[in-house]
Order: C-alpha cells, then structure tokens, then sequence
C-alpha cells in the first residue's frame, strides 16, 4: 500500500525534520548513496546551535558554538568539507588564566611552553602533565573508534551486537591498567581525578572548567571527569586535543555540510518548521508543516531532540506508555548562559597589559581563579539561585580571525555558568538578564579594567533563550544530559540507542544520540549508516 496521502505536494524518500549539522551529515550521507532527501529547518538558517550570525553589521557572530574540535575528521573528508569553504583556525595558545594576583597561565599545543607555564606553579606538576596527557591519549584512542558505530547493547543476543562488545572488551584488555583508569573517568569528579594527578589549583582549575561545560553539576559532582574527557576526545587539523576557531564563525562548518549535501542532490527548507512526523499503522509516512504541507516520505529522520520530537510533534498514542513515561524522565537541566558581546577595543588585561592582539587573547580565557571558587558557583545554583561569581569562559574569535568583526572591532563570547533554567527567585526577565550579563563583565573587569566601557552591545542568551531560539529543551545545550546514565547505549533511551524509534521509518540523528553532545557529526552520520543498512545500503 503506497502511503503517499492525497494532498502530498512533495515526495523524497527521506525527510529530516530540523537542519542542525547532525541533520545535514545525515542528508549528506543519505543523498551520497543515492537517496531523494528533503531537510526541513524551521529557523531563518541551517545549523541548529553551531551557527553564525549577524547581530549587527559586520559583526558576524557564532551565537551558540563557539569552538571545534570534536567534528571527526572522517566526515570532513568523506563529505569534502574543505572544498566547500571549511577552514580550521587554530588557536595557540590554546587558554589563557589570569589570577587575582596578576599571576597567569598559558596551555596549548606546545609542550615545551606547557611545561615551562606549569613549572611557574609547581615543578612536579609541569613533569607530570605530558604523562596526564599521554594517559587522555591513549583512552581517546580505545573511545574514538567507538563514536561512529552505534553503541552495542549489553542485553542483547544480536550476533552483531555480540560481536561489537566482544570488540569492545578486548579493546579495553589492552588498555591495560589505563582501562581502571577509563572506568574512573565515567565515575569521578573532574576535581578527584585532578586531585590525583596534580597539586597546583591554578592547573586544576584550568582544566576543571572542561568537566562542567554545559553540566548541572559542580567541580566535585561524579560524571564531570567524563565531562572532561569528552571535550579532550577531538583535534584540529590531525592534532589531538587542539580546538580551532572556523574560519567565518561556527556556521561556515554547517554552510559547508550544507552545500556538501547540496551537491549530492539533497534539498534544503528553510523557514519550514514542522508540525507533525505523520504516522499510520505504526509506521512514519511523512510531516506536516505548520503551514499545512504535508511532505511525504519513506523514512522520516529527526535531527529535533526526543522531548521535541515524542511529545510535541507525534500524536500521543502513537506511542507505547513506557516508552513516553521514560522520554518523559531525560534529564534537560542546564546552568549555561551565553552571553555574545561586541567590543569596540580587546579587553585589556592587568596581567599581560596591551591593546593590540596578544597570546593572551587568542585561545579560551578562564576567569575562575580557583576550584573553591567553582564549587562555591555551582552550591548557589544547585540551590536554584544564578551564581553572584559566575565561571566565565571567554572566546574572542576575532583576534585569530579578522574576517568576522568590522576593523579594529571584536567579538566576545561569554559561556557563563551557572544560570538556572528557573531561578528559585524570580525569573529571566530584561532586568535579570541585564543584572546577570553586568555581573559577568564586573568580574571581566577586575582582570581587564577597560572591558564595560568598550561594549558596543550584547546579546544575551539564558537557558530559556536557547530553548526559544534552538529548539533545545531545557536549554541543554548537548540535546540532554551527558551523564553516564544517558551515554552510549542509554542514549537516548536504554534499549533505544540504535538512532531506531518504537515508530517503524521513524529516526533519530541528534546530539539526544550516541555519542552526544558538542559538534561532532558523529550522530548524524551513524544515524544515516543505520538507516542505509535498513535499506541494505552502502554509505
Ligand atoms: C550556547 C551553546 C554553546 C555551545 N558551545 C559549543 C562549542 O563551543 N563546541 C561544541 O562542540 N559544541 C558546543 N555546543 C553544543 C553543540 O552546539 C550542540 O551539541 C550541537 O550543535 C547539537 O547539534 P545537533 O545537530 O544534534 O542539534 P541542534 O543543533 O539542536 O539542531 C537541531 C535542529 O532542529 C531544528 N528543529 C527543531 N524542531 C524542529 C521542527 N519542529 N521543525 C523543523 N526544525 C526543527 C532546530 O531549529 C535545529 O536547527 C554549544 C551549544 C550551545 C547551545
């Protein structure tokens, strides 16, 4: 029975219902191997949260994502990615930590300088950092493998499955001791596993920061040294554990997927929010926008997450009960606030005085001075209150690349943590907003003292905003939790990890997948190589 419905303006053999770049490395693969393939976005532009965007003139900013390194370089070759405009900016030096006694640290790629920028705090540390990094490297390289083939279920007797753990466990023998090592990494806190490596705060605190990105959660809270972890498992340019600037903002990256999946013949929409994934008989046919097109569909891909994708756009019964109770109990917290600032001069800093670029303002700079100071953070916030001394996480793009600000102009982007989705006192209006992003620039301030008076304007982003504006629930910026009881084969669901729905046609391609959140492109191409194997296809 052809469930081609009547009033159907358009057919494709795969619809994917939002154009994140998850969305469009599936488009891309799908329309590599053959397949007639419609995206449908329901913003103004593709991207989703790795976007870039201008706020005003000239000044073209990455409003969410600011810095990759985890995009695998598998999928920027398969899909040509360079020939369509993606060009990698590294950063080096990498971060920048100023200390409230004018003291501060520089890391990168470069050990020799690692080594001597330690060596200012502790000896014994500035030893051990090349063997810390050695033993990231050598669990990134037992994980790595892992990111783009679905997570193998442990319950299952599915000879492929089977065979994928029985890979697994002999990957993780070889791993010889560092395998205690990776299990302490899904468990701990990023301050315990710091602890045990290293004794000066200033290192500890620089590198903690990686462990609470995007996470409800404090320095001590157990799954951060995943966190962590997860944020080390990419590279630039072939080096492990560089992130870069894209050239032109983050959504130069999603303009060339775009184009890339373009010139294998897939069509995008933009401005084509959809309204409903159709289904019949258990089976997906096809969506409905909201302006009442229905494109039909063999295969419906979504790229939404599963709060958006289960509960707002299929009909209730549709579903088995169980199955909505758990969609129902993801975890979306999230503290992170993104605040964009436009500078008419670089923040000066008391440490490193100067006006003009400087290593200081090339890579992350931390504004944390110590790990008391991130607990104390995330205590008021776990309370449900914005946190008076906010961890600021400072990117200033402009400094490596010149092509995204008017001259002599900047950009400035604040990761802020922690701002509660619903503060326990009030709530995210104009005035709080505004009291929040100025506490953020006081505290720039005591290291940079020209800062507020260099702002030409900001756009400020809580939780609720993104949740608005990207459609990500709760404003969880990985599409929900990574803790570790939504990774691998729990992400999305436990039984459910295999980008398949109880919904036969019916996929998932999101960060809400294995192996999660950051920009990746991990889940969008596992998801095509999932739905090409149902169709007995080759990617
Ligand atoms: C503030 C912020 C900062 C971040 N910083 C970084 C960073 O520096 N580096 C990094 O690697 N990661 C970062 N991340 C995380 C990363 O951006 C996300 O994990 C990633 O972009 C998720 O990609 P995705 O394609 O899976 O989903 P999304 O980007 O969420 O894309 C989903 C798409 O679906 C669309 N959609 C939803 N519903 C519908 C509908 N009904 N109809 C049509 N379209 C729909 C949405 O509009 C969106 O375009 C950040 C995220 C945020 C929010």
């Amino acid at each position: 029975m052809s469930l081609l419905k009547a009033g159907s303006s358009r057919h494709y053999d795969v619809s994917i219902v939002g154009g994140g770049h998850n969305g469009l490395v599936t488009a891309a693969y799908l329309a590599k191997s053959g397949l007639s393939v419609c995206v449908l976005e329901r913003r103004h532009i593709v991207g989703g949260a790795c976007v870039t965007e201008e706020i005003a003139p000239g000044f073209r900013v990455s409003t969410a994502a600011y810095v990759n390194s985890l995009f695998r370089p598998e999928i920027i070759r398969d899909l040509r990615l360079p020939e369509f405009g993606l060009e990698l900016l590294e950063r080096n030096p990498s971060s920048f930590t100023p200390f409230p006694d004018g003291r501060y640290l520089f890391l990168g790629p470069d050990v020799v300088m690692n080594q001597k920028e330690i060596g200012k705090f502790s000896n014994r540390d500035a030893k051990q950092f090349p063997e810390y990094e050695a033993m990231l490297n050598r669990i990134a390289r037992f994980v790595e493998p892992t990111l783009l083939r679905a997570p193998p279920d442990p319950l299952s007797r599915n000879p492929r499955d089977l065979l994928a753990l029985a890979r697994m466990a002999k990957g993780f023998r070889n791993l010889g001791r560092d395998g205690y090592g990776l299990i302490e990494m899904l468990t701990m806190s990023a301050w315990e596993l710091l602890d045990r490596w290293f004794e000066s705060e200033e290192l500890k605190v620089t590198l903690a920061t990686d462990g609470i990105i995007g996470t409800l959660g404090g320095p001590l809270t157990p799954g951060t040294a995943y966190v962590l972890f997860h944020h080390v498992m990419g590279e630039t340019n072939g080096v492990r554990g560089v992130w870069a600037y894209v050239k032109g903002g983050m959504g130069s990256l999603t303009y060339a997927l775009a184009r890339s999946a373009q010139s294998f013949g897939a069509t995008i929409n933009r401005n084509s929010p959809v309204a409903e994934i159709l289904v019949q008989n258990g089976r997906a046919y096809g969506v409905r926008l909201e302006d009442g097109e229905v494109v039909s569909s063999r295969i419906v891909v979504s790229n939404a997450d599963p709060n958006v994708t289960f509960l707002k756009l299929i009909k209730e019964n549709e579903l088995p009960s169980d199955f909505l109770r758990a969609v129902k109990q993801i975890d979306y917290s999230s503290g992170s606030a993104k605040i964009n600032v436009l500078l008419n001069e670089l923040p000066n800093f008391k440490a490193i005085p100067s006006d003009s670029v400087g290593a200081q303002h090339k890579g992350t700079i931390h504004i944390s001075p110590t790990l008391d100071y991130m607990e104390r953070a995330w205590e008021e916030a776990e309370h449900g209150h914005p946190s008076s001394n906010p961890i600021l996480e400072i990117t200033i793009p402009s400094a490596v690349d010149p092509t995204i600000a008017p001259p002599s102009k900047h950009i400035m982007g604040m990761f802020v943590q922690y701002a509660p989705y619903s503060p326990r006192n009030g709530r995210w209006d104009d005035s709080s907003r505004n009291a929040f992003a100025d506490r953020c620039l006081e505290i720039l301030s005591q290291f940079a003292p020209n800062i507020q008076k260099s702002v030409i304007q900001r756009q400020i982003l809580m939780p609720p905003d993104i949740e608005r504006e990207f459609a990500l629930s709760g404003g969880n910026i990985f599409q929900g939790a990574m803790h570790l009881n939504q990774l691998l084969f729990m992400r999305p669901l436990p039984g459910w990890a295999k980008y398949r729905t109880p919904i036969r046609g019916l996929y998932l391609c999101g960060a809400c997948t294995h192996p999660g959140g950051g920009v990746m492109g991990a889940s969008g191409h596992n998801a095509a190589k999932e739905i090409l194997r149902d169709l007995r296809k080759r990617i």
